[in-house]
């Protein structure tokens, strides 16, 4: 595949949403329209030293860069790879002692990146990363405070090199990143480790129900020649058939909110005005906070209501100090509170079940995960659009448990579904689509013993559970918002 390759897609006048991308060729479903490495890109700080400063990839036993013990990297070819971004960082950390924040180590890295090959570093870049939108005239009071003190430490941070930049341009970056900035996850999907600038992808505008995807592919570095690596760098995928001419679009906030707090969000963070169908029409407002079928008082609903959101606090709470038989407990008492009073498609409902299957997964109680698990997918599947890539990463989560729980026809059904869904959102070289694909071959073949002697089936389970460590791709701290704009 060729990185950058603009063929299918072209910059418009989008009328009042400003600039926008639309397609210049019919598409199709999970068709790449195009892919583009980082302009810049850094690991968060949280994670300097257990993320790849070069691929992303989480893993242990990284390498530290000799020099500043800032940077860490799988091995010597990510190392070199990133040389280049990072001699200047390097030489900057090693003089202020302490690497600065993320935001300060991203802005720096644009700046460099500029002065050595311009704004403009392919033929296929649209435009130059500092023409992006930056909305600095539209922040809020807090939010310009603490620009001025990322100017502050950048300018502490910058004093090395010749050139000088004006507070005004150097905020106008920060501004451009705040707005423009796409997040990193790591090669799992699980977390987000890290925040990237993407020219052209910063041009593609929003819809809260779009037609494209993107996604971060961490490339292969693993190969044993050289020659065969490829780089890290996202894709814009179509979610479905996208006619000539048509806008490109892809969702900067998660679609499982209701269009007020998604506009509300997208007014805040990226200052505008949502005008989107599904927001203009409030599509799907009614199942999100849908009481149960059989009539509750609207007493008793309020009442309901209001324990869940205490409740969800307690339990994000809890989870953060890695309580976890404290978080069960919680999600346990919060779903008897909302039998017969919230339907299943319910936010409050559905953010309980995600996060009572996802900490049982990790406490190994499989059975019970995996009924909470196919719960909130039922839900998920009545609100997001099919193809939508939390959709798929719930659906996979969701099989893994049943084939751990040992329900295996259910457990497959479900990951072939999400292998599905994941072909168009993460397309077939996508590590996270390649782990699947070795699930889907391994549940296939225990589905077909299980058909042929149910008895062998378990003997054979029990033996291979004991053997290896359960290839679970659910941690407790996962997060599935790792694929929106917002850090
Ligand atoms: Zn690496
Ligand atoms: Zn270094
Ligand atoms: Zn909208």
């Amino acid at each position: 595949m060729t990185v950058g390759n603009m063929e299918r897609a072209a910059l418009f006048d989008a009328g009042k949403k400003g600039r926008g991308l639309r397609a210049i060729k019919d598409l199709k479903s999970g068709e790449v329209v195009f892919a583009e490495p980082s302009f810049a890109s850094v690991v968060f700080d949280s994670f300097s030293s257990q993320v790849c400063h070069s691929c992303f990839r989480r893993q242990a036993n990284l390498h530290r860069c000799a020099q500043c013990r800032f940077a860490h990297y799988c091995d010597r070819t990510c190392q070199t790879a990133s040389w280049e971004e990072h001699r200047q960082e390097c030489v900057a950390i090693k003089k202020i002692i302490k690497a600065p924040n993320e935001n300060v180590r991203l802005a720096a890295r644009v700046l460099w990146r500029i002065h050595k090959d311009t704004g403009i570093v392919s033929d296929s870049q649209l435009i130059s990363v500092d023409q992006l939108e930056d909305h600095v005239a539209d922040l809020s009071e807090e939010d310009l405070k603490q620009l001025k003190t990322d100017v502050h430490s950048f300018l502490e941070y910058w004093s090395y090199g010749r050139k000088q930049h004006s507070v005004d341009y150097i905020s106008k970056i920060f501004g451009i990143i705040q707005c423009n900035a796409f997040t990193l996850s790591d090669q799992r999907g699980l977390q987000a480790v890290g925040v990237g600038l993407f020219s052209n992808l910063g041009l593609v505008n929003h819809d809260c129900s779009p037609n494209c995807t993107v996604i971060l592919n961490h490339g292969n570095q693993s190969a044993v020649s050289s020659t065969l690596h490829s780089q890290s760098r996202i894709e814009l995928r179509a979610l479905g058939k996208i006619s000539e001419g048509e806008e490109l679009t892809v969702s900067y906030v998660d679609f499982l909110n209701l269009s007020a707090d998604r506009k509300k969000k997208l007014k805040e963070r990226f200052h505008f005005e949502c005008t989107c169908e599904h927001c203009s029409q409030h599509i799907k407002d009614d199942l999100m906070s849908a009481v149960a079928e059989c009539k509750p008082s609207a007493e008793k609903v309020k009442e309901v209501t209001a324990f869940s959101t205490e409740s969800l606090e307690k339990i994000e709470k809890s989870r953060t100090q890695g309580n976890y038989h404290e978080v069960v407990r919680l999600c346990h008492e919060c779903l008897g509170k909302q039998d017969n009073v919230l339907a299943d498609t319910h936010l409050y409902k559905l953010r309980v079940l995600s996060v009572a299957s996802e900490v049982l997964s990790y406490l190994k109680s499989f059975p019970e995960a995996a009924d909470y698990a196919q719960r909130m997918v039922q839900g998920y599947m009545k609100l997001y659009h099919p193809n939508n890539a939390q959709l798929g990463m719930a659906i996979m989560r969701a099989g893994v448990t049943h084939w751990h729980a040992g329900k295996i026809e259910v457990g497959h059904g479900l990951i072939c579904k999400a292998y599905g869904i994941l072909m168009v959102t993460h397309g077939p070289n996508h590590s996270i689509t390649k782990d699947l694909e070795s699930i889907r071959m391994q549940t296939e073949m225990e589905l077909k013993m299980f058909k042929q002697n149910e008895k062998a089936y378990h003997t054979m389970r029990d033996a291979a559970l004991m053997g290896q460590p359960i290839a679970s791709s659910i941690s407790a701290d996962d997060t599935i918002k790792g694929h929106i704009r917002k850090k």
